[in-house]
């Protein structure tokens, strides 16, 4: 059989490499003659591990000193509750900004802990984001939620909003580490791992210190970004394995070159895709206005949701192990995920079966 290539919105491909290193590792973890698996969360190794993972998380985004590096069970949906468990209480209030399903999921969520005021018009159709003049944020808000990458209707934030001193909440789950950041205009930054810097099981949160100690008496502990800060994420045992995979992860990232390399990438692996969509006269349509087109998520329609074309595309696709290519059951079509570790020549077998595709079909 020939190689597979996985377009999955995630759980996503790992890089080959990081699949190599982990294959020699799993049964003899750092010399110890154990793996990782069977290791204690209170040993010396696994300290150094942790400490190794928060480094490089520190040293690709240049995190400043001030914030604090957490790993914690529970996946992005764990932080949808977690933000606000930690940050509500301040005013009892929150801006949500929803622009797909996930900026959406987490309001719902808050709702739960506090007011949530919606910052744009309800909508069912989300195909851009509102320019911010337009937002009706509220100045007494605890923080403002923005979802930087909605990887169901692959919308993606190419600015970082000005809350006007409001601390700003992102979740990156589907963009983190895809380019560089300035994680200084961020109050909060979280996602779960298993899109671009890992497998399931652990949320990265990378905190400002200013914005601990002010969770909800009712927070559970393992939710509590203080006490999990205070416990260096050991507070419980954590989800050990999926740490060092995102370890490894971002250590792959860093000998590549870092987030410039990354975003590089990123930009010529959706342009190859997005400029077959623009060429093919409208028999490949993206619904999403073009300065908000995300670059790890490309949904895309075929003729005017031809469902049967898009099947037949689908089909095709299997058949030369181009896979997980079917759009959300929220939106249908197609969608090719690109992240990082998606190759360009993957993503250059994708392309070249859509021009034939068309070919055949237009
Ligand atoms: N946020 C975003 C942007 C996501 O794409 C997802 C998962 N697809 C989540 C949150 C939820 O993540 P988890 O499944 O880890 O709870």
């Amino acid at each position: 059989m020939s190689k597979i290539h996985n377009f999955g919105a995630g759980p996503a491909k790992l890089p080959e490499e990081v699949y190599d290193i982990l294959k020699n590792e799993l049964t003899n973890f750092d010399g110890t003659g154990i793996s990782l698996l069977e290791t204690s969360h209170r040993s010396p190794t696994y300290f150094k591990l942790n400490k190794d993972v928060q480094d490089v998380v520190r040293r690709l985004l240049n995190v400043p000193d001030n914030y604090k590096v957490i790993f914690l069970s529970g996946g992005g949906q764990g932080q949808f509750a977690a933000v606000p468990l930690n940050l509500i209480s301040r005013t009892g209030t929150a801006d949500y900004v929803v622009t797909g399903t996930w900026s959406a999921k987490a309001a719902k969520e808050a709702k739960k802990y506090g007011k949530v005021n919606l910052v744009l018009p309800s909508t069912d159709r989300y195909v851009d984001i509102p320019d911010q003049s337009t937002w009706n944020l509220d100045p007494n808000a605890s923080y403002v939620h923005i979802c930087t990458n909605e990887t169901i209707h692959g919308i993606e934030f190419d600015f970082i909003p000005d809350t006007k001193g409001v601390p700003l909440v992102a979740d990156m789950s589907s963009n983190f580490m895809s380019k560089k950041v300035d994680v200084s205009k961020f109050g909060v930054i979280y996602g779960g791992a298993q899109k671009n810097i890992g497998t399931a099981g652990v949320a990265l949160v990378i905190v400002r210190e200013d914005l601990l100690n002010q969770a909800l008496p009712i927070c559970p502990s393992i939710l509590d970004w203080t006490v999990n800060s205070k416990a260096d994420s050991i507070l419980n045992t954590p989800p050990m394995f999926a740490i060092h995979v995102m370890g490894r992860v971002l250590q792959w990232i860093e000998r590549l070159g870092g987030l410039d390399t990354m975003a590089e990438l990123a930009n010529k692996k959706s342009s190859l895709i997005y400029d077959i969509i623009e060429q093919s006269n409208g028999f490949y349509y993206a619904p999403v206005a073009k300065n908000v087109r995300s670059k790890m998520n490309i949904p895309f329609r075929i003729g005017k949701a031809d469902e049967a074309l898009e099947k037949e595309f689908l089909k095709g696709a299997e058949a030369l192990n181009l896979i997980q290519l079917k759009g959300h059951r929220d939106v249908g079509g197609i969608r090719a995920s690109t992240y990082n570790a998606v190759t360009v020549e993957e993503v250059e077998n994708l392309a070249k079966y859509m021009k034939e595709f068309y070919k055949k079909h237009a």
